[in-house]
């Protein structure tokens, strides 16, 4: 049976590429009618951060991907907080120790950052592994007798459990997203498993839950990849059988050119250009003008470096990098602020700082919405097709369609996905959220503002549209659009209106259908231009020259109203 787990760490808010993480995780378990664990990796106690776990299960119930096993819930493996397990992963430990396959290491950090500064004197990289590790001033129980060892761990001295990786071994190894891949294993450190505070370090926790929970398929983001090959040693060491690999694409920052504008630049360029100068030797107007060209010329930014290419190559090679980092880096916590688009599910307030870092969900997104386009982050279905419920995601998703290359995400097609969602809503639903939201519309029928929002949603992207769409709808206008009103009103409107007045009064029957009827008769009958009677009119009601269809407003506002708002525009 199909067991995905999800194991984010507690260290803060779950961003997009975690939920990311997690959504594929799901829908990988229930198409193959599978388990969807939720762990909580949090062994590390000094990044530990109170309310994320709340924040996990919050926003993975919002976007409607709940797991089935996890804290509190089908404890069927538990306890699935690694810090309840702690108990549970000594043995291991010591397992691959009595085997040979680990061993005690009791240098401590001074000690390991002169091994390295040596090294780099010598223009050597230091590699904790066979290399070292037997040699030079080490000082662990591979060189130390057993009774040594012992005498130093009984006085209670600092020591970590290293696991012993092979020496010139070519591991094969397997992704069902990358294919194959070979690691050369002399380039691997001997990673801590465990440490004398009685904590295990993630790797061991992480395969030692991942067995006893009988996880089938491990789904987690690409920076995980470099631990395949110790997490497959690891497997090894105890003759586990190894679950399968699926390593999930990076997220990438946008394309700047769907976000770039002045103020934009002014920023980067502020934010930058120290950096960019501490490597180079140039002025700082200097790059200034640079980055400026370039942030103009986003399309394409490699281009836009060449046209410069007889600047020197230095500054260029600089910008290079720092472009890459800046803009076209992964999508990283920070850049919601930066960028203007939240990167997280859910609002999270800082508890130390009180700093507010926006949510999908506050900031009117849905979360079908959200769903549908982080399962394009990294996968496509092969076909046009981009709205997808998340039944139908489940139906079609499929590792295998999983992308190598970074996704880009897309702030604008995100509000495409939301301002489609938004017409799937039922307008009696909206029409509550948007009276909650709105203290003008407290009194008012909600019926009357579900029909409004019929007439408005197919402009609305978010809730927070309703607003500037619908005003006219609910109090009339107290000025009008003065460019409008240039264009609409000519020396013979007053009295054309005073006409319309004359026939809103008398359509007894008010309905769209008779007024459209009468007044557009009327038009036809006199030869009056079609735009000389609707132009005023729609400014006369709105205060503008847009909105939904004239005859519309005229029926939702009534008789009386019309009449009225005509002649305070006549006045
Ligand atoms: N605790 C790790 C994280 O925070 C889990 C990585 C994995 O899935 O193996 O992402």
């Amino acid at each position: 049976k199909v067991r995905v787990r999800f194991a984010p760490s507690p260290t803060g808010p779950l961003h997009i590429g975690g939920v990311r993480t997690a959504l594929f995780n799901y829908l990988f378990a229930k198409k193959h009618k599978g388990d969807f664990v939720l762990r909580i990796e949090d062994t590390d106690q000094n990044r530990y951060v109170e309310g994320a776990e709340e924040y996990i299960v919050e926003a993975l119930n919002w976007c409607g991907i709940p797991f089935d096993e996890g804290p509190g819930k089908n404890e069927k493996f538990g306890p699935y907080r690694q810090s309840e397990r702690k108990h549970m992963y000594k043995q291991y430990a010591d397992q691959l120790i009595a085997e040979g396959k680990a061993y005690y290491a009791f240098d401590t950090s001074e000690e390991l950052d002169a091994h390295r500064k040596q090294h780099e004197a010598e223009g050597k990289t230091f590699i904790y592994n066979w290399h070292n590790r037997e040699k030079g001033r080490l000082v662990n129980s591979l060189v130390l007798t057993e009774e040594e060892t012992q005498a130093k761990i009984d006085a209670g001295e600092d020591y970590v459990v290293r696991f012993k990786s092979p020496q010139d071994e070519t591991l094969h190894l397997k992704d069902i997203i990358r294919g194959d891949i070979s690691i050369d294993t002399n380039i691997l450190d001997d990673k801590i498993l465990f440490k004398s505070d009685g904590m295990p370090t993630y790797h061991l926790a992480n395969i030692v839950d991942d067995y006893l929970m009988e996880i089938t398929h491990v789904i987690r983001g690409e920076e995980w990849l470099p631990s395949l090959a110790l997490h497959n040693l690891l497997y090894d060491a105890f003759g586990w059988d190894i679950p399968e690999f699926a390593h999930l694409p990076l997220i990438l920052k946008p394309n700047p050119a769907t976000y770039i504008n002045k103020s934009t630049i002014y920023k980067f360029t502020e934010l930058y250009t120290e950096e960019a100068l501490e490597n180079s030797d140039y002025k700082e107007d200097e790059i200034r003008k640079f980055i400026r060209f370039v942030f103009e010329n986003p399309k394409n930014i490699s281009q836009s470096i060449k046209i410069n290419d007889n600047k020197d190559s230095h500054l260029k090679k600089d910008l290079k990098a720092f472009l890459k980092k800046g803009l076209y880096g992964k999508l990283s916590k920070r850049d919601g602020d930066k960028l203007g688009f939240p990167v997280f599910p859910l609002e999270w307030v800082d508890q130390k700082t009180n700093e507010v870092a926006r949510g999908y969900k506050e900031d009117g997104y849905f979360a079908e919405a959200v769903v549908n386009f982080l399962a394009f982050l990294g996968w496509n279905p092969g076909t046009e097709q981009e709205i997808f419920s998340l039944d139908e995601l489940v139906e079609a998703f499929n590792l295998s369609k999983v992308n190598k290359a970074g996704a880009r995400f897309d702030p604008d097609k995100t509000k495409w996905f939301n301002h489609h969602y938004m017409q799937q809503q039922l307008d009696l639903d909206l029409a509550k959220e948007f009276q909650a939201k709105n203290i003008l519309l407290k009194d008012i029928d909600v019926h009357y503002i579900a029909l409004v929002i019929g007439l408005i949603k197919e402009r609305a992207t978010f809730v927070s549209d309703f607003w500037e769409l619908s005003h006219f709808f609910f109090v009339s206008p107290t000025d009008y659009d003065e460019k409008a009103s240039k264009k609409a009103i000519k020396d013979d409107t007053a009295d054309i209106l005073n006409q319309v007045v004359g026939l809103v009064n008398a359509t007894e029957d008010f309905t769209v259908e008779n007024l459209q009827t009468n007044i557009k008769g009327w038009i036809t009958d006199n030869e009056i231009g079609f735009g000389k009677v609707m132009m005023p009119l729609r400014l006369a009601l709105v205060g503008a020259l847009q909105g939904p269809d004239v005859f519309d407003i005229m029926f939702m506002i009534g008789q009386a109203e019309t009449a009225k708002r005509i002649e305070a525009l006549v006045k």
